[in-house]
C-alpha cells in the first residue's frame, strides 16, 4: 500500500510555477477573492490562498463584502472585476448566503477569469470534452493519480458525491480518461455494492470516516476528498486505518488531495493570465 503524498506533488508544481512566473517579471498574474463576511472558515481559506499566491508570485487581492450585501451588489462587484485588466482570476469564496442564486452569480463571471471553473460555459466545455477551466479539486485528484503513474484507461471508477464543484466534474475527467464511471450520492441504493466494484474509489461526501473497509475492493486506489472538522481535528471521508491495509494507493487527510487543490487554483490563475495577455 502506498500513501499518496499530495504535499510533495504540490511543492514540485509550485516550484515550477514560480519559475514560469518569474520569467514575466515585473508583470504578475492577479487573483481576486470575493467573500461575504461572516464565516471564520472562509477567512482561513482566503488567508491560505493569499499565502500560496505569494509563494509563487501571484498577486492576491481580496474584497470582503458586508454580510448584508445584496445579490445585485455582489454581481456589480463581479462586473467591475471582469472589466479590470489587472485582475486575471476571480473566485467567490463559499459559502454564499442560501437565498442567493448561485447559477446566476457564476454566470456573471467572465469565463476567461473563471478560475474555479463554475461558469456554465466552463462546465459545458468540460462536459463536451474541450475544457478550459476545471474546478481545482477534481484537477487535484487527477494530478495525484497521474503523478503516481496509475493507469486509468478501462478501469472502473466510482465517485461518491455529485456536487458541481467536485463529484460531477471529477466524474467527467475520469470518463475523458477512459474510465467506466459510476456517480453515486445520498439516494444510491446499496452503495457498497457499487463501491466494491471500484478500481478507483473517490469519496467526496462531507461525512467523517464514512468509507470503511466494507466499501472497498482489495487493491483499489482510494482518493479521499473530504474535509471535516470533528473532534478538534481535520478528518477525511475515508476511515484511513481500516481502508489503508486493503488499498493499493490511498490519499490521506490531511496531506493528500487538499494539499494540491490550492496549487491547481494557482495553475488556473496562471493559465487565465496567459489567455488574457497572449491569446
Ligand atoms: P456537497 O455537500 O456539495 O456534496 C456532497 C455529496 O455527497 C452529495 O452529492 C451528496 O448526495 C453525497 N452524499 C451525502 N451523504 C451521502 C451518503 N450517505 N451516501 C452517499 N452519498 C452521500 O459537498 P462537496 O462536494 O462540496 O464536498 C464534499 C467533501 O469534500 C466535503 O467534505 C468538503 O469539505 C470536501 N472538499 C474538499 C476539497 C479539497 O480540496 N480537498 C474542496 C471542496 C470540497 P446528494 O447529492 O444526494 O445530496
Amino acid at each position: 500500500m502506498i500513501v499518496m503524498d499530495g504535499k510533495h506533488q504540490s511543492s514540485i508544481l509550485r516550484r515550477d510555477l514560480k519559475k514560469e512566473i518569474e520569467k514575466i517579471s515585473p508583470s504578475s498574474p492577479c487573483l481576486l477573492s470575493l467573500m461575504i463576511e461572516g464565516s471564520s472558515e472562509a477567512d482561513s481559506y482566503v488567508r491560505n490562498k493569499e499565502k500560496a499566491c505569494n509563494e509563487v508570485g501571484i498577486i492576491s487581492k481580496h474584497i470582503s463584502l458586508s454580510k448584508h450585501v445584496s445579490e445585485n451588489d455582489l454581481i456589480e462587484c463581479i462586473d467591475r472585476a471582469n472589466q479590470d485588466p489587472e485582475i486575471h482570476g476571480i473566485i467567490l469564496q463559499m459559502p454564499l448566503p442560501k437565498e442567493f442564486n448561485q447559477y446566476r452569480i457564476f454566470s456573471h463571471i467572465d469565463p476567461r477569469k473563471d478560475v474555479d471553473g463554475l461558469h456554465p460555459l466552463n462546465l459545458g466545455r468540460l462536459l463536451s470534452g474541450n475544457p478550459l477551466f476545471v474546478p481545482a479539486t477534481p484537477l487535484a485528484v487527477l494530478h495525484l493519480i497521474e503523478s503516481y503513474g496509475i493507469p486509468l484507461s478501462g478501469k472502473k471508477a466510482v465517485v461518491i458525491g455529485r456536487s458541481n464543484i467536485v463529484g460531477k466534474p471529477l466524474s467527467l475527467l475520469l470518463l475523458h480518461h477512459n474510465c467506466t464511471v459510476s456517480i453515486t450520492h445520498s439516494q444510491t441504493q446499496s452503495l457498497a455494492n457499487e463501491t466494491l466494484t471500484a478500481d478507483i474509489l473517490v469519496a467526496a461526501i462531507g461525512q467523517a470516516h464514512f468509507v470503511t473497509s466494507a466499501y472497498v475492493k482489495p487493491g483499489a486506489v482510494v482518493l479521499d476528498v473530504g474535509i471535516n472538522f470533528a473532534q478538534n481535528k481535520l478528518l477525511g471521508d475515508v476511515d484511513f486505518d481500516s481502508v489503508a491495509p486493503l488499498s493499493s494507493y490511498i490519499s490521506p487527510v490531511p496531506g493528500g488531495v487538499g494539499s494540491l487543490t490550492t496549487t491547481m487554483l494557482l495553475q488556473n490563475t496562471w493559465k487565465a493570465f496567459k489567455l488574457q495577455r497572449w491569446s
